[in-house]
């Protein structure tokens, strides 16, 4: 056997050693036929679908304890269908009065509403495509009585590698699973999030190259890389071995210092924070040491409603965060809804290029009514802690100016009716925009802190959509015009005896995490499972060398030059 190379995408970090298997999907096959009791046959579909209800219903179960609510909340949407009258109300009409067979009308159903859903240009609505797929296949294994890839006859050590898996695959992976190998999925894909929160390294979108693996290889996969390497000579299997354990030693002795707070060698604090989507984040937040939460994004409050959420529901979200955390920083962030994030309730207008339209805090000014029923929810939960109130998308002067004049506003109407209200809040922005990157300077004067939101700016500045495939390898936050446009909001915050934050992805990427200190930054936000790696780092930092590598990125000729840079690997030539 010779050993081979190939590389997709990595997914999820990390570096295992394993045997492939092969997760094959039967999909039945399907034929359509004429049924003489339609009654009868609405009766067998009726019986499936409470089936497949418990399925789902059971698999959300094992999801919620094994990988977090977050997760398991994608079960809720293929219970949704479970009870949706466009779809399983439709099989049974056609049943009824086209009396075809449950699996005909299943399948025809399925496809119609997938490729609707996936016509449509919302994402969050592609991706409940893939759902209604991922629904429609049970529901037809269940009529056919063909079995599923049995998930428990795998054994510890597993490389699992399939064209593609669903969610409701990866939930059922036993403990002990060593890596997962797809031909399709990108890093955004529901299965590499659960990945990366299982801890399984992951490299997608092989492409047709899968089919050169077989059941039973042996298989490095390097989730950091993207690399794969078929039955290693027993030299680079060793190699490989060692490299795990060192990683595995890394891991453990950061995990066991995760509470401690972050200094660099020469003492000066970085302060180590932690970005959550939704209540369900805080414990990996605390449990992985976050000093803080630097980055909380309030659009679930909006996603998860069928309209506006109440100043009550706001309140309570805010003051549970604020009060988990105590006396530490909570940074909240105001609603960042448009660009991709749509919300049907609230009827924004179709534009020709929503990331440059009418998203966040334009959206919010200009939408007084529904934007103070959150300023308020902010300025009683403050009354719970210590907060910091961050406008996202900030673009110039009398935009900061204006929502500061609406939360004054607030305060007093609050004030006048008798309700407390924070008694000391800070108040500051992202610098997502590079406009307000360029005029920090301004801006600083007007605001308590700055955090730098390098997933926008890096679209921004780079004229690259950070969800498109197409252009994904012109976008990179290391590139040098991103980090310079950093240089300059850290040196803006600095002038003004202000804080500079980073809550973008780049602030969780630990071999960044030098010439981020060395940019200037005080603060780091990211997701909780990097925040011991990260505060490692930090403590391993000289800030005059971090200072000088730092400015020697800003001189380079590539994001690629950055990286190799701030790895300390010779470049290649
Ligand atoms: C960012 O743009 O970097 C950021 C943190 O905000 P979001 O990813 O929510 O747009
Ligand atoms: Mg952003």
């Amino acid at each position: 056997m010779t050993a081979e190379r190939y590389h997709g995408v990595g997914a999820a970090p990390g570096l295992s050693i394993g045997q492939v298997v092969w997760w094959r999907k039967e999909s039945p096959k399907v034929e359509t036929q004429t049924v003489s009791d339609p009654d009868g046959e609405i009766k067998r579909f009726e019986e499936v679908v409470q089936q497949a209800k418990a399925q789902i219903q059971q698999l959300r179960q094992t999801t919620a304890e094994r990988i977090g609510e977050e997760e398991a909340a994608i079960f809720d949407a293929h219970l949704s269908f479970m009870e949706d009258p466009a779809y399983i109300g439709e099989m049974k009409n056609r049943i009824r009065n086209q009396k075809k067979n449950a699996e005909a009308v299943c399948r025809d159903v399925t496809d119609e509403m997938s490729q609707m859903l996936a016509s449509l240009p919302d994402e969050y609505m592609q991706a409940r495509a893939d759902d209604i797929r991922d629904v429609g296949t049970r529901i037809l294994l269940l009529l056919s009585g063909v079995q599923p890839f049995d998930p428990s006859m795998l054994k510890p050590g597993s490389i699992i590698v399939a064209e593609e898996l669903a969610p409701s695959d990866t939930a059922q992976f036993p403990p002990g699973v060593a890596g997962m190998v797809t031909a399709r999925g990108s890093k955004t894909a529901h299965a590499a999030i659960m990945a990366r929160t299982l801890g399984i390294p992951a490299v997608l979108g092989l492409g047709k190259t899968l089919e050169e693996l077989a059941d039973g290889d042996t298989l490095i996969v390097d989730g950091e890389a993207g690399s794969l390497i078929k039955n290693p000579d027993p030299q680079t299997e060793k190699e490989a071995r060692s490299e795990m354990e060192r990683q595995q030693k890394l891991r453990e002795d950061a995990l066991k210092k995760a509470d401690e707070d972050a200094f660099t060698a020469d003492g000066r604090r970085i302060q180590v924070f932690a970005n959550i989507g939704s209540l369900n984040d805080l414990e990996a937040a605390v449990h992985n040491g976050a000093e803080g939460v630097g980055l909380f994004r309030t659009e679930f409050l909006y996603l998860e409603n069928d309209q506006w959420p109440t100043e009550e529901e706001q309140y309570g979200a805010y003051r549970k965060v604020l009060e988990a955390f105590g006396d530490k920083p909570v940074v909240i962030r105001t609603l960042d809804i448009g660009g991709d994030k749509d919300l049907p309730y609230a009827e924004l207008p179709k534009e020709e290029n929503p990331f440059l339209g009418h998203r966040a805090i334009r959206f919010c000014l200009a939408n007084p009514d529904i934007f103070k029923v959150q300023l308020k929810a902010l300025l009683r939960a403050g009354v719970h802690g210590d907060l910091w109130v961050m406008f996202p998308m900030v673009e110039n002067l009398s935009e900061v100016r204006e929502a500061k004049a609406l939360l004054d506003e607030c305060r007093q109407e609050l004030q006048q009716n008798g309700v407390e209200t924070a008694s000391s809040l800070k108040v500051g922005i992202m610098v997502e925009i590079p406009a307000a990157a360029v005029n920090a300077d301004l801006l600083a004067k007007e605001v308590d802190f700055m955090s730098i939101g390098t997933n926008d700016l890096t679209q921004y500045t780079l004229a690259a959509d950070r969800g498109n495939e197409l252009v994904a390898p012109l976008y990179d936050a290391a590139h040098p015009a991103v980090l310079r446009l950093v240089k300059k909001t850290c040196d803006a915050a600095h002038e003004a005896g202000i804080i500079a934050g980073m809550c973008g992805e780049l602030a969780g990427d630990p071999k960044m995490t030098e010439v981020l200190v060395g940019l200037g930054l005080h603060e780091l936000s990211m997701s909780a499972g990097t925040i011991p790696e990260v505060k490692e780092e930090v403590r391993n930092v000289q800030t005059d060398n971090a200072r000088t590598l730092a400015e020697r990125t800003l001189v380079q000729e590539s994001p690629e030059a950055v990286r190799q840079l701030a790895t300390k690997e010779p470049l290649k030539s």
